[in-house]
């Protein structure tokens, strides 16, 4: 590879790692005579595709050279940095010369402001209708739209990538304004809105012509920075859960500040924001969007910020404890939903698994019920298997996560067992009794070992 292309590639590469939409990028560790394998500095990443394959993708800018000067970015004008800028035959080139050497299935493109929104989106446009028409590239391909861009370039990236995506980066209209004055909300949510409507009236084409092409088949998805402004997480849920009700987004993700500006409005001292607040929004936005919660249920005006010690099911659960315990054989679907420890799929084997026995405590860590959890709020058969009532004040900190805890290592022996959990003090179990076998599956195991996303 020429060596400017190779300069152009690695200033590119690191320059895109801050977006968060893809997030694996960044390796250092250089390819190696004798060995296998190759995580380049200049940004491969990973992502998950629309079907659930993880794709590797060569994330890069098409141009850092920015004339847009945001406070929380390091491509920002006023920063001091090398500038590069790929031609469309450089970047459709490279896309291929990886992909033919197996080194990634796909791109993801982003851009800093190169003179104008029309003219940066013009060089992306290029570069897809390159690696499409002239290479004829099938693989994935996801583009960041420029916010102010006209919406002719927009329709021409929707008809080119799987995913294309706009940036809100902030959470308010004052953030924006102090942090990047050159953004307004009107020009971030003009394009989303467009890639909506288009979107749906893609759907309505394809019922008629089944040849019609596609309109971002992988749907929009976004990024909110997280902790550059004294923005709260009651103030970024409820932007999330507007955004994915208006513009249909498949996936918004978080991303904690890291220090690169000295703006005023900055966070003080170079702080990083902790990532365990990125995590717990993650959390608190999969609620939202799979288990049917509200940003105002997760959090008040009073308490505007999610608990560090505890996942949100189990901050939301402890404010609620009239409504538990819940009893598994006849709580609703939705009820089951709301009991930390159970996930959407474990909520599904419980309801299949009633349908042919009464449920003992026993049988719910067999249907994937993280039972650490899950024991405070359920009973089963009339049986609690916690030591101390969802009331109690000293739950917190049996549910508390550790940050020291850390992970556990494949490597590592393992733990030793734990001392044995003392009866159910709060409320006596109830005696067993010969359980009562219907249907033809009565004896056999209910279902698989366990495996569910449980927040
Ligand atoms: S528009 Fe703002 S966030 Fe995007 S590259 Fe330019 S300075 Fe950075």
């Amino acid at each position: 590879m020429a060596q400017d292309l190779m300069k152009k590639l690695t200033l590119l590469g690191a320059a895109a790692k801050f977006d968060a939409s893809c997030a694996s990028s960044g390796g250092g560790r250089a390819g190696r005579k004798g060995q296998l394998g190759n995580a380049h500095m200049a940004g491969i990443c990973h992502t998950w595709a629309a079907d659930g394959r993880c794709v590797s993708l060569l994330k890069v800018l098409m141009s850092n050279a920015c004339q847009y000067d945001c406070a929380y970015c390091q491509n920002r004008r006023s920063a001091d940095t090398e500038r590069a800028t790929f031609t469309p035959e450089e970047l459709s080139g490279l896309v291929i010369e990886f992909y033919r050497r197996n080194y990634i299935e796909g791109l993801f493109l982003s851009s800093g402001v190169c003179r104008s929104p029309d003219y940066t989106m013009e060089l992306m446009v290029r570069t897809l209708e390159i690696l499409r028409q002239t290479y004829r590239f099938g693989g994935y391909i996801h583009v960041k739209v420029i916010p102010g861009a006209s919406t002719e370039l927009v329709d021409a990236v929707g008809l080119l990538a799987d995913r294309v995506s706009v940036n809100i980066e902030l959470p308010s209209r004052a953030s924006l304004s102090l942090l990047a004055p050159q953004k307004t909300p009107e020009k971030i949510f003009r394009p989303m809105d467009y890639i909506r409507r288009a979107q749906t009236m893609n759907l309505e084409d394809r019922r008629h012509f089944a040849h019609a092409p596609l309109f971002a088949p992988a749907g929009q998805s976004t990024q909110m920075i997280v902790g550059a402004t004294g923005d709260t997480d009651l103030t970024i849920l409820r932007l999330s859960q507007g955004l994915y009700r208006k513009y249909r987004m498949k996936r918004i993700y978080f991303s904690a500040y890291i220090p690169v500006g000295t703006h005023a409005a900055l966070p003080p001292g170079g702080s990083q924001v902790p990532l365990l607040r990125e995590h717990r929004l993650y959390q608190a936005d999969w609620l939202m969007r799979f288990y049917d919660f509200t940003p105002d249920e997760l959090l008040s005006d009073a308490e505007p910020l999610l608990d560090s010690a505890l996942d949100p099911k189990c901050a939301w659960a402890l404010r609620h404890p009239e409504q538990f315990p819940i009893e598994v054989n006849s709580a609703p679907y939705e009820t089951l939903l709301r009991v930390p420890g159970v996930g959407v799929v474990s909520a599904r084997r419980i309801v299949a698994a009633r349908r042919q026995c009464v449920l003992r405590l026993e049988d719910l860590r067999r249907l994937g019920v993280v039972m650490k959890r899950a024991r405070y709020f359920l009973t089963a058969r009339g049986a609690f298997g916690g030591n101390m009532l969802p009331g109690s004040p000293f739950l917190r900190d049996a549910l508390a996560e550790r940050p020291d805890d850390g992970q556990l290592s494949l490597f590592a022996p393992p733990p030793s067992p734990g001392p044995a959990l003392p009866p159910a003090a709060d409320k006596p179990a109830a005696p067993t009794a010969p359980r009562p076998a219907v249907g033809a599956g009565a004896g056999k195991p209910l279902l698989g070992p366990p495996h569910d996303l449980v927040v």
